[in-house]
């Protein structure tokens, strides 16, 4: 096959719907066999479904990633499964925005469980696989959804920007660690993307702000991150490209 990601094997987390979903029926386009994560079985489902539609590979894994042992018990399967990963794709977050004088100790908390700790589940789960494919086939990718949020400043949404920010100063340090091992780190950085993200939240002035802004930001979409997601991975071996910060034309 001429595929530029033959014989890849990709794991998505955040699969069932938005970038993540995007992301692996683009990267099963492109050739590689993937494995989608996230809680609703039922999308991951007819993602799996869709994917075989259009001849290609993909295996469902239901799993919350704040859940370290059911993480690694994924990452099992996929080694059984599929033969291990060499491309992880790690996006599952939440964005829960609010003033900070009202105290929602809940959502900071969600946000740092799913944007943090469930990264770090995933890359602790998957790593010994990227570094065991990249010594034996000669690659792998460990690309990180961070955001805009993690450079710019966007009023209320301070602790959502700051998981982000541990997700992109994360990965700068891990390529520096996983590169000489062959394994390429990106983090990629984007403005507003219209997805099921802007559905949780719950303060209203940022749900007004972000709905307002439609009128004069054409918001990117799905698909323009999994484009994105797909040339990182095609790219040649010697090259990473560590950091994408990709915005809505018109957004600031
Ligand atoms: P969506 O809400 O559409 O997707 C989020 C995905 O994460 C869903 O598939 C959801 O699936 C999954 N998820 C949520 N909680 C868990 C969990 N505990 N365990 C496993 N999976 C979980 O949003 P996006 O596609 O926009 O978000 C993807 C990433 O992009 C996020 O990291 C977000 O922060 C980032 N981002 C988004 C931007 C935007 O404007 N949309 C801009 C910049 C960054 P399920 O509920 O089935 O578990």
């Amino acid at each position: 096959s001429t595929k530029p990601l033959h014989g890849r094997v990709a794991v998505v987390t955040g699969a069932s719907s938005g970038i993540g979903e995007a992301s692996a029926e683009h990267l099963a386009s492109l050739g590689a066999k993937v494995a989608v994560l996230a809680r609703r079985a039922e999308r991951l489902d007819d993602l799996v479904a869709r994917v075989a539609k259009s001849g290609g590979t993909a295996v469902a894994v239901a799993v919350d990633v704040t859940d370290a042992a059911a993480v690694q018990a994924a990452a099992d399967r996929v080694q059984a499964e599929l033969g291990g990963a060499d491309l992880l794709f790690n996006n599952a977050g939440v964005m829960l925005p609010g003033p900070v004088e009202e105290l929602r100790a809940d959502q900071w908390q969600r946000q740092i469980d799913l944007n943090i700790s469930g990264l770090m589940n995933v890359i602790g789960a998957f790593t010994p696989q990227l570094v065991r494919a990249a010594g034996e086939r000669g690659v792998a990718d460990l690309i990180n959804t961070s955001s805009s949020a993690a450079q710019n400043l966007y009023p209320t949404f301070a602790v959502y920007a700051a998981t982000k920010a541990f997700v992109s100063h994360l990965s700068k340090h891990l390529r520096v660690e996983l590169g000489t091992k062959k394994v390429r780190v990106s983090a990629i950085e984007p403005g507003i993307v219209g997805t099921e993200l802007q559905s949780h939240v719950t303060d209203e002035g940022a749900s007004a702000w972000l709905e307002g802004s439609k009128e004069s930001i054409d918001w990117l979409r799905s698909e323009d991150i999994a484009q994105t997601v797909g040339f990182i991975a095609a790219l040649p071996l010697r090259v990473n490209l560590p950091q994408v910060f990709i915005m809505p034309t018109a957004q600031p």
